[in-house]
């Protein structure tokens, strides 16, 4: 089972930080809201993810909790993904 840290900070948005192949990722999910669907023809619905990103970290940016427990090797990389669009 992926190891995931979610804080107090998260708990309303679409925002988790789950542990993969030792590798920490903040993952943040952008959703539709009825603007967003007025604005893209392509949505389909409020919610929809519209975008999501991951970025490696070493800590919680919103609680500081230390993620990575070695000092390892950071090399900053992020992952986006574009949902918006066909
Ligand atoms: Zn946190």
């Amino acid at each position: 089972m992926a190891e995931v840290h979610k804080c107090k900070s998260m708990n309303t948005e679409e925002v988790w930080i789950q542990n993969n192949q030792d590798e920490w990722l903040l993952n943040i999910n952008h959703i539709a809201t009825e603007q967003d669907l007025e604005d893209n023809h392509y949505l389909e619905e409020v919610g929809q993810t519209i975008e999501h990103i991951a970025v490696n970290v070493s800590f919680c940016p919103y609680c500081g909790e230390k993620l990575v427990k070695m000092a390892a090797n950071v090399v900053p990389s992020f992952i986006h993904t574009d949902y918006s669009k066909w």
